[in-house]
């Protein structure tokens, strides 16, 4: 896939605001979500993050900024190089996870803008695994004080968790085509969570090859999907 446009903040603005440089490894990819206006231009919020700047309650010049950037397409622009500089994206937080360790990344999302897409989840994944010894947690669990923070939006604890635990294994964006239905369990007999309105993409965890689960039959085919978080789907209403 496209994976790193850059577009560094250090190098437009080699004097200033929203990193300071990096003195020893980072220990955390932290993960947020942009939380602006819904359905915000993607540019507008890569140059907030490089330009913005604000004073701050003592009056000095402060400013937030975050490694990474994804966008809905799943395009990660760098707008920071992560092994020189620290980003300024924490506020407070636990013990050891702020600014000073923590890699941060942010998506382009807010709530309200349905279902998180699906090529944003699928560069993250690609982005984690290039930092394979940082680990990953989300920008709510980490502020302080409990409840400050909300993002990553549209992922809730449990995907996060279920995506935590499986960064070893491959994953791949299937489509399910308009009107699939979404099922509790793999099997036809199971309740429908949600019958799709249009075609959309999801992403999967598995092998390309043997990324399916055997579920309830359908036709001669009982192989099923399982949408990352959502529900499953029959094999025969994806491509
Ligand atoms: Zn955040």
């Amino acid at each position: 896939m496209e994976i790193i446009k850059k577009l560094q903040r250090n190098q437009l603005y080699p004097i200033g605001n929203g990193w300071t440089k990096k003195t020893q490894p980072f220990r955390y990819f932290m993960v947020h979500t942009t939380n602006g206006n819904q359905w915000s231009n993607f540019m507008n919020e890569v140059n907030f993050l490089l330009r913005n700047k604000s004073k701050n309650k003592y009056g000095a010049w402060t400013s937030v900024s975050a490694h990474y950037l994804i966008s809905k397409d799943g395009i990660i622009y760098e707008l920071l190089d992560p092994d020189k500089y620290v980003a300024i994206h924490t506020g407070l937080t636990l013990a050891g996870r702020s600014n000073k360790y923590s890699l941060g990344v942010e998506m382009h999302y807010t709530p309200g803008e349905g279902r998180f897409p699906a090529k944003t989840w699928y560069a993250l994944t690609w982005l984690k695994n290039q930092h394979p010894n940082l680990i990953p947690v989300t920008h709510r669990e980490s502020a302080l004080p409990k409840g400050r923070k909300i993002d990553p939006s549209g992922i809730s604890d449990s995907q996060f968790n279920y995506w935590k635990t499986h960064l070893h294994v491959p994953v791949k964006l299937i489509t399910v085509m308009q009107t699939g239905n979404i099922r509790k369990q793999p099997s036809i007999k199971s309740a429908i969570i949600e019958t799709l309105k249009k075609p959309e993409q999801f992403m999967v965890y598995g092998d390309p090859e043997t990324s399916t689960l055997d579920g309830g039959t359908v036709g001669n085919n009982k192989k099923w999907y399982y949408l990352n978080g959502v529900g499953y789907v029959h094999e025969s209403i994806t491509q």
